[in-house]
């Protein structure tokens, strides 16, 4: 019997290091970006953090060592206590969605990045050359702007 994939339905899984920390998350992605914010940068370890937005009613994060920080007002960043590393994001600016870092997905190329946000917190010696708009806020700000 063939199975029909129903793109809308899709489930995306993924693990933290140790493997303690399991993501499913039904359906796809509604959007994926890149946070060059430093906020991102200090949590992750990293130059940038790359981020798929996802329903947060459509995501299930499971393991007794999942654990959430409150990073600044509002926000809450998952992350593994055991292997300590970087699960979600959550923001009380945007409640029903959660964010959830690729780079514990399965399948991370899957989630093809569409923007730059943040940028105005971008390491100098990082050049984008990917021909993705960029933001020097989030997008969702009143001070949304896109390069030229
Ligand atoms: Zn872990
Ligand atoms: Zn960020």
């Amino acid at each position: 019997m063939a199975e029909e994939v129903d793109v809308a339905e899709a489930l995306h899984t993924g693990s933290c290091l140790c493997g303690g920390v399991t993501i499913a998350a039904k359906g796809a992605a509604t959007w994926v970006a890149h946070c060059h914010c430093r906020s991102c940068r200090r949590a992750t370890g990293g130059p940038f953090a790359t981020f798929a937005g996802f329903e947060r009613d459509k995501v299930m994060i499971s393991g007794e060592a999942y654990r959430q920080h409150a990073s600044s007002p509002g926000v809450k960043r998952g992350f593994c206590k055991k292997c300590g590393a970087s699960i979600s994001y959550e923001s009380s600016k945007w409640p029903a969605e959660i964010h959830i870092l690729v780079g514990v997905m399965d399948a991370p190329q899957d989630f093809i990045p569409q923007a730059h946000v943040c940028t105005k917190s971008k390491l100098a010696w990082l050049h984008l050359e990917d021909g993705l708009p960029t933001f020097e806020e989030f997008p969702s700000s009143n001070q949304q702007r896109e390069e030229a």
